[in-house]
């Protein structure tokens, strides 16, 4: 098989004007960025508007290995397989943040031949919404700092700012810094430090707001620390947040893209899947329902994480409902459930494969019983999955009612993925089932997490020091009590162990942190050491990527 960048090189893209009119878009909603880009005015024309929605099929995973499973390849590979069997398909995906791309994992645009394209493009900086996410981000920094400079009417503590600044590049260096050195006409000296911009509130309210109104609001309820008298202090006080919309106001509307095959693609905002919610847009997400009758979309990490907070945080707060959702697992990351090494992932090994299934079962019996949710297992298949290991799978998983089917689409496009469009097909035209939720907006917050942990995470109990309980009493006091909850943890577990693979129970959570996120609406459970800045590898995959004189892009994975 050729590279990932070798076949997305190699396509023959139709003009983005093209795609949108065989969507229905006219002219007026259309924007294009160059040739095969475009934004789309996401307040559709009447007739648009008045259309019934489409189904909305949720694509999440296992918990994953560290290679990725392949979550988005098979998103992709299943809009194109809706279109190859005669359906009228869309993608929703997430934007790829630099830092991967820079770093260890790589793209986000798919990979062999379910990708998107142009994925140069896309992994690059695209239409430019991160750099509009972190100005925005870092507007407000500026002038928090500028607030005190100037004689803080506001009485900000400085030593409770917890807005931190963002930009969108892996850079370790940058996690905790002084600012302010130099004496006073330079401002006054705080400690301070970078997330990277998928980890801004700012990147959570724009992929869950409503349109620009919600936007602004939602921005302007952003607390950006407290005051010497213990209140909150927002970013309307600051009289930032008008400005900081002004900044997005083209990073709101979706971008229009292609599959290889020629299937539309909007792809748009991308907050992180650990301390936010690791989805796309819902102004994306409600546009592609209106422009087809099948949208697949892919929510981050594994389901324990992806797909309930794609449910819990952006379902509940939206009414965007799944009609279906495709578990994606691979035959390796079974084995690697099962006890394998890394190393020995390529290797035939029925016992391991059966020990790691545990994993793919809980997750199962999580979307079925806990949400509601009608689902299918996707096998992603790599080239060294044999037989024996997969009739095993399909027989392991028979006995829960949900079928198994084998996906080729890395290797063979939308064909190969065709079985897996007919099964989702099927489950989206029995009658639908109300969508649950693992927890109530009523329920405290407290109670919120307890459910989670016991009924998601298999967890006998949790747990918060003192410290933190009172930050979780005070919030619920405060009136932040029916926010859901947005946990933070590893995606490698079930548990807050990432070395506890396959399907651990009678675990205890300890909730470490407590962030509000009073624009995003959630209440983030740091369970873990979560990284918002992450540093770059001994070998960066920067230093393989090239670009020689006829400007042709290599080393892109
Ligand atoms: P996720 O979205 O779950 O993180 P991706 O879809 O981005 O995973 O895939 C991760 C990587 O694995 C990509 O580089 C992709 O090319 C590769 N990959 C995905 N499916 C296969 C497959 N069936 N065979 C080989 N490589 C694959
Ligand atoms: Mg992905």
């Amino acid at each position: 098989m050729p590279s990932d960048i070798a076949i997305a090189q190699q396509a023959q893209l139709n003009k983005v004007s093209q795609i949108a009119q065989a969507l229905g878009l006219n002219e007026a909603s259309v924007e294009p960025y160059g040739h095969y880009k475009a934004k789309i005015e996401p307040a559709l024309n009447p007739q648009l508007q008045a259309r019934a929605d489409g189904r909305l099929i949720l694509v999440t995973a296992i918990s994953p290995t560290p290679a990725g499973e392949g979550k988005t390849t098979t998103t992709v590979g299943l809009g194109d397989a809706l279109n190859h069997i005669g359906k009228r398909a869309m993608v929703c995906l997430r934007e790829p943040a630099l830092g991967p791309v820079f770093g260890m994992k790589g793209g986000a645009a798919g990979g062999g031949y379910a990708q998107v394209v142009p994925m140069e493009d896309i992994n690059l900086h695209f239409t430019g919404d991160f750099a509009a996410v972190a100005l925005a981000h870092n507007l407000l920094s500026a002038m928090i700092d500028n607030h005190i400079h100037h004689g803080n009417a506001l009485g900000i503590d400085p030593r409770q700012v917890s807005w931190k600044r963002v930009m969108d590049m892996n850079d370790r260096a940058l996690r905790q810094i002084v600012v302010g050195l130099g004496g006073k006409v330079n401002g006054q000296a705080r400690e301070d430090g970078f997330d990277i911009v998928v980890a801004s509130e700012v990147m959570a309210i724009l992929c869950l707001c409503d349109d620009l109104a919600d936007l602004k609001q939602r921005l302007g309820h952003i607390v950006i620390g407290y005051g010497f008298a213990g209140q909150a202090i927002t970013a309307s006080a600051l009289q930032a947040h008008g400005a900081m919309a002004v900044l997005l106001k083209n990073a709101i509307k979706p971008n229009l893209v292609q599959t290889l095959e020629h299937t539309p693609a909007l792809i748009h905002g991308g907050p992180f899947a650990n301390i936010a919610h690791g989805c796309n847009s819902v102004i994306a997400t409600r546009l592609a329902l209106k422009l087809a009758d099948y949208v697949v979309t892919e929510a981050g990490f594994g389901a324990d994480l992806g797909a309930e907070k794609f449910i819990d945080i952006k379902c509940r707060k939206s009414g965007l409902r799944p009609a279906a959702a495709v578990i994606v697992a691979t035959v390796r990351a079974l084995k690697y459930h099962g006890g394998v090494d890394l190393t020995a992932l390529a290797q035939l090994n029925l016992p391991a494969l059966l020990a790691g299934i545990a994993n793919l079962q809980r997750h199962v019996h999580n979307l079925q019983q806990t949400f509601g949710l009608p689902c299918v297992v996707a096998i992603n298949r790599f080239t060294q999955d044999t037989d024996a290991e997969l009739a095993l799978l399909a027989e392991q998983m028979a006995a829960l009612g949900v079928r198994v089917v084998l996906a080729e689409h890395w290797a063979k496009g939308g064909a190969g993925a065709a079985a897996l469009a007919e099964e989702v097909v099927r489950l989206t035209e029995a009658a639908p089932t109300p969508l649950r939720f693992a927890y109530e907006d009523a329920d405290t917050l407290w109670e919120k997490m307890h459910k989670l942990a016991t009924r998601i995470y298999g967890a006998a109990d949790i747990f918060a020091a003192r410290r933190i309980r009172e930050q979780i009493d005070k919030l619920q006091q405060d009136g932040y009590g029916h926010y859901p909850v947005c946990v933070a943890k590893t995606q490698y577990s079930f548990s807050t162990d990432a070395a506890l693979r396959g399907a651990p129970s009678g675990h205890r959570v300890t909730i470490r942190e407590v962030r509000l996120c009073a624009g995003a609406e959630f209440i983030v459970m740091v369970c873990d050491d979560i990284m918002t800045m992450p540093g770059l590898p001994k070998v960066p995959c920067a230093t393989r990527i090239d670009i020689d004189a006829a400007g042709h892009v290599v080393g892109l994975f």
